[in-house]
């Protein structure tokens, strides 16, 4: 199945169409050497905005597209085909406008969502610490409240596009022990006593901006404030639900690239007197990779459909990324065993793909937190889960 298979509308198929010309032109010719430098290609993000992907889940009032969840899912999978780094890079982004438009004061969303629309800044998430990934609702880092603002000290771990970032939606402790005493805040990027360091050191997605951030006295004013004192921890799951769309519609990339990568090689490569594509221990390989592929862009779609219908998506959003994830990174092994020796070499983006998928079974919630949102749905909340 291809994304044309689908019921799609004129709208969501011309999206598609853009973000697979600019993967093909834009970054196609130079993805394997920024992959090489770890270059962030910071103007193809002005290119996607003018082609209206950084506003694609603002509305149109605020100088979005107002395109909605399937858009986006197909703008993430065409650019994810080609670079999975510029797919989380939009992806993250794209999170962040959400969650202004949906949790953000009436100034925050005039403010923020017309320049985010536009490309000139981009936006980060920073949940994570050192100590707290999966267990975000014990975070450590705080925020204090200081006359008619909060001062801000501690230290963020792994934010996507942290070094580009103009606002940062970050997550600080304003009360109590728990989710409770969780705040969520719009942080800009050059905030005084806020420092960033690049990670430069990671297995893929290197054309992802990953930072360490530290707060060090960082004052915010109070209309920093994401939503209510105390919500900062259901905003930033929330934001999350949507995103993990986005991941898994990152993964399908993935994995549609491996195919078709797989698919060429199996017809060129011969062995034996014979395509290698000839053998079923190859074909094989391909035929679960097409049907795997077909499973995780319905699940993507279904889960996408629900978020633009405004209906409850959280599970649907999990078994998608959870499946289509899961997927990718076993199909990127494969794709790589269909091309022999030239797999592990970067003659082939094969290595690429099969370094890159790794990242969607950890970031956004692990496999396992996709698996307890799943079994709490149909469990409930049960002592073990
Ligand atoms: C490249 C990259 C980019 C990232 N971008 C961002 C970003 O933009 N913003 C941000 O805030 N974070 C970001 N992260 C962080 C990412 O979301 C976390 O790494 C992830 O949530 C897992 O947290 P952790 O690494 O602390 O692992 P842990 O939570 O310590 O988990 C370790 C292992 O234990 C398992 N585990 C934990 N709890 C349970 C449980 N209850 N049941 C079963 N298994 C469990 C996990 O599934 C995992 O396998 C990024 C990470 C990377 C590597």
């Amino acid at each position: 199945m291809n994304p044309e298979q689908f019921e799609l509308t004129a709208e969501q198929r011309h999206v598609a169409d853009l973000a697979r010309d600019i993967a093909r032109g834009e970054i196609a010719p130079f993805v394997a050497q920024w992959d090489r430098d770890g270059t962030f290609p910071r103007e193809l993000y002005t290119k996607l905005a003018q082609a209206g992907m950084m506003g694609i889940l603002i509305p149109e009032e605020f100088g979005g597209a107002g395109a909605g969840y399937v858009a986006y899912a197909l703008a993430i999978e065409e650019l994810a085909r080609v670079d999975a780094g510029a797919a989380v890079t939009l992806s993250v982004h794209s999170m962040i406008c959400s969650a202004i438009e949906r949790l953000g004061s009436p100034s925050q969303r005039k403010r923020w969502l017309p320049l985010l629309a536009t490309g000139d800044c981009i936006a980060g998430f920073a949940l994570t610490e050192s100590e707290v990934g999966s267990d975000a609702a014990n975070l450590r880092a705080t925020a204090r409240r200081d006359g008619d603002g909060y001062v801000l000290n501690g230290r963020k771990q792994w934010c996507t596009n942290g070094s580009y970032a103009a606002v940062v939606m970050s997550m600080f402790r304003t009360g109590g022990p728990g989710a409770h005493g969780i705040s969520a805040f719009l942080v800009e990027g050059a905030a005084p006593g806020m420092s960033v360091e690049r990670v430069t050191e990671k297995l893929g997605i290197h054309t992802s901006n990953t930072c360490d951030l530290a707060f060090d006295g960082v004052r915010v004013p109070a209309e920093a404030l994401l939503g209510e004192e105390g919500a900062g921890f259901v905003g930033a799951l929330t934001a999350l639900t949507g995103g993990r769309i986005g991941i898994a519609a990152q993964a399908v990339g993935i994995l549609a690239a491996c195919l078709d990568e797989s698919v060429a090689f199996a017809k060129d490569r011969m062995a034996f007197g014979k395509p290698i594509g000839a053998f079923e221990g190859v074909s094989f390989k391909i035929a679960q990779m097409a049907t795997d592929l077909d499973a995780a862009r319905l699940l993507v779609y279904r889960a996408a459909s629900l978020a633009d219908a405004g209906k409850p998506f959280a599970v649907e959003a999990s078994k998608a990324k959870l499946f289509a994830s899961t997927a990718a990174r076993k199909h990127a092994s494969e794709a790589l065993q269909i091309h022999g020796g030239y797999g592990y070499t970067t003659e082939f983006p094969v290595e690429r793909h099969y370094r890159d998928a790794k990242i969607t079974e950890i970031y956004e919630g692990t496999s396992e937190i996709q698996q307890i949102v799943i079994a709490r749905s149909l469990l409930g909340k049960i002592e073990s889960l």
